[in-house]
């Protein structure tokens, strides 16, 4: 007896920012398609969900963050919960709740070219039992980084360290740091918001970094958004408007920091200048190696990290590790720095396609061999799409972009009355180069070097890469011929 399948149009991995603004895309665009939406989780957010460290917050502006289609009425900066709000709005509003099945996490998904169904592999961890469905079309929202642990290197003698190591990832419930002593190590955006956060808690903090990174400080209020509230003009104008002004911006900043990266960053020490004073070594501490824009710019609102460390509460120092010792750390330099509690803000693991395993007619699927079609699909693999934002820019800008595209590029499959889309290089792309994933020139964060060799390649070919350029893509992927050989439609 042949078991029965539940089938859908269209299935989201994810209900994370990108997977709920899918649906909403989607319920819009396509409302004649059927579509579930499976996560891993007990409930929706992913990366706000589960980062639970204290001062946990954006570290882009939510008039950007936000969907183009719900408007954002608080601050520019968010905390978690409020961004959790803010999508838990977007699933009541929309009625979405029929369409999610949290805690089924995807295990295996196999295409079948006879068919031209994906069929999908689950587990529901609160029953155990395996679960099977099958979808036209696979919208993979999964995040880029795996969800269960942080990144945390391994430093010689850590054993012998008496005190607590804790990756911001997996912050524990009751930890109370009343009285302790605490050692940050990352300069990310996550230690920047951590630092502060806990600066008035512990007994003291310090920032411990191999290198520095770039930030932007500034007001947590948005001056246009406050003028036009106080004219009691309506949230949707307030939205479309700041976010248009603020894309603007960010627009030209982006263009300045390529065309004149020194006059950028003497910009942005300045602001930490103002905070931390003449005397402070800002060079040693806050002036980066690589040029502004080819990591990610973290908004510190109110220069609250800089505040931290002029109070004395905190302070920074830029070293690499020698030893953890059984009371701290010490570094190259020398320096001793006690610590009962030690966080490793470090990072993440790159997760490809969400840990799932993928074939495509009993072929496994090797995610490095492929090429990458725009960023989103890949050489050989039918029917599937993913959503990676933008670094620069904020992520859900390409959510609302590519929402657009699938929604389109579903509506081309049904007039074309195919059932199977497959990007595939044109003859005279075969023998190209292939090329990494990402330029480490254009964007270098660790967890991608870590990984690139598992990433899809791409060639140096507008069709085939993933630009990272918010403000080119808003352009060109509307205008995307669909029939220009890059995509092999049956
Ligand atoms: C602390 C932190 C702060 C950030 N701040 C910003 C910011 O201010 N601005 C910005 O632009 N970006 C920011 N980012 C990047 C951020 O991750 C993205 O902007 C965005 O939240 C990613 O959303 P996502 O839905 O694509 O992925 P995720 O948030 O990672 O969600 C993916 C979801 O897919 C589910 N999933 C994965 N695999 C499976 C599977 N096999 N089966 C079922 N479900 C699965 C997961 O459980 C998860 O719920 C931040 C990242 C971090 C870690």
């Amino acid at each position: 007896m042949s078991e029965s399948v539940e089938e859908f149009d269209v299935i989201i991995v994810g209900a994370g920012i990108s997977g709920i603004g899918a649906a909403h895309h989607l319920a819009e665009q396509c409302p004649e398609k059927t579509f579930l939406v499976l996560e891993a989780h007990e409930t929706y957010g992913g990366t706000w969900l589960i980062h639970q460290y204290p001062g946990i917050r954006s570290d882009s502006d939510l008039y950007t963050f936000g969907y183009r289609f719900k408007p954002w009425t608080g601050a520019p900066i968010a905390t978690g919960e409020e961004i959790m709000r803010y999508l838990g709005e977007v699933i009541a509003d929309d009625g979405f709740d029929d369409h999610v099945r949290y805690r089924h996490r995807i295990e295996r998904a196999s295409f079948d070219s006879a068919t031209d169904r994906w069929t999908l592999e689950a587990t529901n961890a609160a029953t155990g039992e395996p679960v099977r469905v099958a979808t036209s079309f696979l919208w993979m929202c999964q995040g880029y980084y795996r969800h269960e642990s942080g990144y945390t290197p391994t430093w010689p003698g850590m054993d012998r360290f008496g005190g607590e190591v804790i990756h911001p990832q997996t912050w524990p419930e009751d930890l109370d740091l009343a009285g302790k002593r605490v050692t940050v190590i990352g300069s990310g955006a996550t230690a920047a918001t951590l630092v502060p956060a806990i600066a008035g808690t512990c007994e003291h903090v310090t920032l411990l970094q191999r290198s520095p990174t770039y930030f932007v400080t500034g007001f947590n209020h948005n001056e246009l958004a406050d003028m036009l509230r106080s004219i009691e003009i309506p949230e949707e104008w307030i939205h479309e408007i700041v976010r248009r002004k603020t894309l603007k911006d960010q627009g030209e900043l982006t263009q300045l920091a390529l065309d004149e990266p020194e006059l950028v960053k003497a910009e942005l020490l300045n602001g930490v200048r103002a905070y931390l004073g003449e005397d402070f070594d800002v060079e040693t501490h806050f002036s980066p190696r690589y040029r502004p824009w080819q990591q990610r710019i973290a908004f510190i609102p109110e220069g609250d990290l800089f505040q931290g460390i002029a109070s004395g509460r905190a302070s920074v120092v830029t070293d690499t590790i020698e030893t953890f010792t059984e009371t701290g750390i010490r570094t190259t330099g020398g320096t001793e720095i006690e610590a009962d509690v030690v966080v490793t803000a470090t990072g993440f693991d790159l997760s490809v396609m969400g840990g799932i395993a993928f074939e495509v007619d009993g072929e496994p699927v090797d995610w490095a061999e492929t090429v990458t079609y725009r960023g989103m699909m890949f050489t050989g693999v039918p029917n599937l799409l993913w959503i990676m934002g933008y670094f620069r820019a904020s992520w859900t800008l390409r959510v609302d972009l590519l929402g657009d595209f699938t929604c389109r590029l579903l509506h081309h499959l049904d007039e074309r009355g195919a059932t199977r889309v497959t990007p595939r290089l044109r003859p005279d792309e075969e023998g190209l180069e292939r090329l990494p994933w990402m330029d480490p020139d254009n964007f270098n964060p660790g967890y991608l070097q870590r990984s690139m060799h598992l990433m899809p390649k791409r060639l140096d070919r507008p069709e085939w890469g993933h630009t990272q350029d918010y403000w080119r893509e808003r352009d060109e992927i509307p205008m995307v011929d669909l029939d220009d050989g890059c995509l092999r439609f049956e």
